[in-house]
This record gives structure tokens, sequence and C-alpha cells, in this order.
């Protein structure tokens, strides 16, 4: 018995594009994408392509035409329904370039809804590049099989975040100086939450107080160790997932 071939197949690559998917649809690559595919991943025609918009989840598609630096694919079937999105949104300080790279590529993997990058006073960073940030979160997009990318946050100032914070979302503020321990904070407040964390400077006085004061906000405590804000970023994100998200 000839077994049959993996549909869609295992090896096909995996592309974030901006055309909004759908059946027959053309998908016109050029640029870096389409270097990728032709000089990196060598595909021929009529090879198979899986694409992802971030809205019509996951469709295989097929290489079309190809000339030496674009190509056209062309939707065949939807290969994955659109993702549920647990409601999480990651609040963090910038931080050094490839440090808040990773902070964008974990969150991206560990299935947060939105990256929200907030200026504080002790930030050593007060410039973020948007574009890298959202490149790195379609890469890991790419590679992780998720179908929906993270929405991408302007930088806000914290007392801006503050002032407008929505009253249906909890706000988990991870307190190196000490807050309710993570695992009964999170359990006893379910629902559409945020974690803030602070940059490698951590909070100033007046901010941390700023911050216990907004309604929805919840002290939390990591640990008894102090962890580097990336660290803190993940491992906020990974237990919030675990306790409250999608991961039960
Ligand atoms: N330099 C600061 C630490 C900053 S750590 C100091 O020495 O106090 C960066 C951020 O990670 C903090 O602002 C906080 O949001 C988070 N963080 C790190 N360790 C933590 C812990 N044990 N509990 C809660 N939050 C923590």
């Amino acid at each position: 018995m000839t077994a049959t071939p993996a549909w869609p197949p295992q090896s096909a690559p995996r592309l974030h594009v901006e055309t909004q998917l759908g059946d027959g649809v053309a998908v016109p690559v050029d640029g870096n994408p389409a270097h990728y595919l032709i000089s990196v991943m060598r595909v021929k025609p009529d090879d198979i392509i899986l694409l992802f918009d971030g809205r019509s989840g996951e469709w295989a598609a097929r290489v079309r035409d190809m000339r030496k630096r674009d190509l056209v694919l062309e939707c065949v079937s939807q290969t994955k329904a659109p993702e549920e999105v647990p409601d999480f949104w990651l609040c963090c300080a910038p931080i050094k370039k490839g440090r808040i790279d990773l902070i964008a590529e974990k969150a991206c993997e560990l299935g947060v809804a939105k990256l929200q990058p907030v200026l504080t006073r002790r930030a050593v960073v007060d410039k973020l590049n948007l574009d890298r940030l959202h490149a790195h979160l379609v890469e890991a997009a790419e590679q992780c099989g998720r179908t929906a990318l993270p929405e991408l946050g302007a930088m806000v100032k914290l007392d801006a975040l503050l002032r407008e914070w929505p009253d249906d979302r909890w706000l988990f503020f991870a307190d190196e100086s000490g807050g309710e321990p993570l695992n009964e904070a999170l359990r006893a407040h379910p629902g559409a939450a945020a974690f803030l964390i602070g940059p490698e400077g951590g909070f100033d006085p007046a901010e941390r107080e700023a911050i216990r004061a907004v309604g929805k906000a919840v002290p939390v405590s990591l640990g008894p160790r102090i962890l580097r804000a990336e660290t803190a970023a993940i491992a906020a994100t990974a237990a919030w997932m675990t306790l409250n998200g999608d991961w039960r």
C-alpha cells in the first residue's frame, strides 16, 4: 500500500503576507520573502507554501508564476481556521535591542494578543524601532504556527497608560519590591489581563505608587530572586497562560 502524502506537506515553508487570503486568491510575493522562497527554500512551480495574513487562518498555496526575484502564489485550501487568541497583553518597558527582540519573539510564541511598549522613568532606552519588533513578531509567528500576529502598540508613557487603563482588564504589576504570590493572584483574577514589567532599572517609587492606585492593578511577586526584565516578561506570560490562558 502506498502511503498517502501528508497534506499540507510537512516541509512546506510558512509565510506571513499582507494580502487577504481566500479561495483562489493570487498572492504576489517580492522582496525579502521572495528571496527566502526562491533562493533559500528553492521552491519550484507547483510547490506548496503555507500562508497566513493574521485574520483568515492558514492557507495552502501553490507556486504559480515564478521569476528571478518574485513569484505569485495561489491559495488552494484553508489548512487552519483563525486561532483563538487568549486575551492577554504584555506591557513592558523598552530595554536594550537584543533583549526587547527576545521579548517580542517569545511573547508571540507564547500566544500574547498584544505587545505594548511602555516608557518609564528609569528606562535606558527611550526609542524603539517598531518595524524591527514587528519583523520579530512576524518571524516568530511564521515559525510557531500562529495564524494571528500579536498587535504591536506604539510606545506610550506610563502615566498615559495608567490614566486610560480599561476597567475590564486586570493589570498584573510585576513589582520586584514585593506583591501577592503569583499563583494565588492569578487564580483569584481570571479573565482579560495584562502584565506590566519594568525596565532594567525597575520602577521608581512614585511610579510604583501610581500603578498601585489603578483600580484593576494587582501587584504580584515573581519570587524571591530579581529577574532580568526579559526573563520576568517571558516567565510572567508563561505563568498567566498556564493558569488563566490556553495552556489549561
Ligand atoms: N534593577 C531592579 C530590578 C529590575 S528587574 C532592582 O534591582 O530592583 C526588571 C523588571 O522585572 C522589574 O521592574 C519587574 O517588573 C520585573 N521583576 C524582576 N524580578 C521580579 C520579581 N522577583 N518579582 C516581581 N517582578 C520582578
